[in-house]
């Protein structure tokens, strides 16, 4: 039709990526390593071999660039794969913007989110290695559902403990889990050491990622036909997500424009990390000169606030320490509704492109990452989820820069899930019952007090 605008950029099937692209085989300066919380050595293969199959294990500190994605997991890809790319043509008028928008959509997984990326692989893995049952976390229900459907698929058991407020907030999020044959618990609980400790503490608590970690890592530890799957925060999780960027390269480029601003929003780093990296892995060789924008909550703004250095992933400090940018392991973050990005650190490759000058990071408040969000579903139909109205908000007002500036400016973001599981929150968002939340001075202050002693 002559004069109809391209609003879609997809790929057929046979374009899904058949290697992850792993970024660590082009950065200058090693990550890092990460170090046993007793010994503080760093730790081998070993010492994770009873969390995870070895095949995750060599991922997790391979420094080779293309590492090939097993057929079966292309397979269970090909089902919402490759993702389409949008041009946000109506949110562009609606902004009365100079700057092209484009966004990579990652909620048409029957999950829901970026998240079924790893979790098809990770569950792959674990098959292939004999695991019976995979424990896990989960905040606002996105990993959880995922990785329930992908066991499902596999036929594996699946056991998740979901962070308190969110059990509480999003209830249809842990039927989901259920329905997949999941079984849920609301975290912390009494089922384990470590939950148990916290409620004697602190019985009251919201509950936290760090916490749920803890308590599913400590399930995997004393059981040997179970092992722990994380849904960020680790290199090989980082690396299985770089599908979004590889592909959102190629649609790109089927749109006859390069992005020169990149954003994503940051909880643990998945989601940004598999869009940027493999444009990351451009800019070292000097093919890609685009600024790339981290955006984390305000309430929980470890890349902007915290420092680097070397703390544990869990609150109950069971895992390794890792080099990260982090408010410390027992800080608890504000109940905002974001809930997937209520971490108390950050993924460490996240943290070191960040000390090496790669990224830049901001943060937003609640409230205007809700205003974004809502802007965003009435231009162009689709809810976000809660943590992806961040990136929304950072791509907007990366628009209106450049409208004040008077520029043209091409800028391309993760939309990284659908919020239909999230609705309570945009009703009560509408209802002017949600606030912001000041950087929590005090609680990081006592947290960051307590990091381990290593430099
Ligand atoms: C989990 C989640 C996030 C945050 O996690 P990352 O590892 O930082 O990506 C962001 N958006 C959605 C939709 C999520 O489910």
């Amino acid at each position: 039709m002559p004069g109809m605008q391209t609003i879609q950029f997809n790929l057929p099937q046979e374009r899904i990526p058949r290697a992850w692209y792993n970024v660590l085989a082009d950065l200058a300066e090693p990550m890092a390593p990460p170090l046993h919380p007793g010994t503080l050595k760093p730790i081998g293969p070993d010492d994770l071999a009873p969390l995870f199959p070895i095949a995750l294990i060599q991922q997790e500190v391979s420094t080779e660039r293309e590492i090939e994605i097993p057929e079966p997991v292309r397979q269970i890809y090909a089902q919402w794969r490759p993702s389409p790319l949008f041009r946000a043509r109506r949110l562009e008028k609606a902004l009365d913007t100079p700057a092209k928008i484009y966004y990579k959509y990652e909620g048409v997984s029957p999950a829901g989110s970026h998240k079924l990326n790893t979790a098809v692989a990770q569950a792959y893995y674990n098959k292939v290695e004999g695991t019976r049952r995979l424990a896990t976390e989960t905040g606002a229900g996105q990993w959880g559902s995922s990785l329930a459907m992908a066991c499902a698929f596999f036929g594996l058991e699946c056991k998740v403990y979901m962070v308190r407020v969110s059990y509480n907030q999003k209830p249809y999020r842990r039927a989901l889990m259920e329905t997949f044959g999941a079984s849920v618990t609301a975290s912390p609980s009494t089922e384990t050491g470590a939950g148990r400790a916290i409620l004697a503490e602190h019985p009251d608590t919201n509950g936290s990622l760090g916490i749920a970690i803890s308590e599913a890592v400590e399930v995997a530890a004393k059981d040997p036909e179970t092992k722990y799957a994380l849904g960020s925060v680790l290199n090989h999780v980082l690396l299985h997500q770089t599908v979004i960027g590889l592909e959102a390269m190629e649609q790109m480029a089927l749109a006859g424009d390069e992005p020169d601003v990149i954003v994503g929003c940051t909880g643990g780093g998945s989601n940004f990390a598999g869009l940027v990296m493999p444009y990351i892995g451009q800019k070292i060789k000097g093919k890609c000169d685009a600024r790339v924008v981290a955006v984390e909550p305000t309430a929980c703004p470890s890349l902007t606030k915290g420092p680097f250095k070397y703390d544990f992933g869990d609150t109950g400090h069971l895992t390794p320490l890792v080099k990260m940018h982090t408010l410390g392991s027992t800080f608890i973050p504000p109940g905002i509704h974001a809930g997937g990005l209520r971490y108390h650190g950050m993924a460490p490759l996240v943290s070191h492109v960040l000390e090496m000058g790669l990224i830049e990071a901001t943060s937003v408040q609640q409230l205007e990452a809700f205003a974004a969000g809502v802007q965003f579903v009435r231009a162009e139909g689709i809810i976000p989820a809660p943590e992806a109205n961040h990136a929304v908000a950072g791509a907007i007002k990366e628009a209106l820069a450049a409208k004040e500036e008077g520029k043209a400016r091409t800028i391309l973001f993760n939309l990284s899930g659908h919020g239909h599981f999230d609705m309570q929150s945009y009703i009560d968002y509408q209802a002017g019952k949600l606030q912001n939340y000041d950087y929590p001075e005090e609680e990081i202050a006592m947290a960051l007090a307590g990091l381990p002693a290593v430099e």
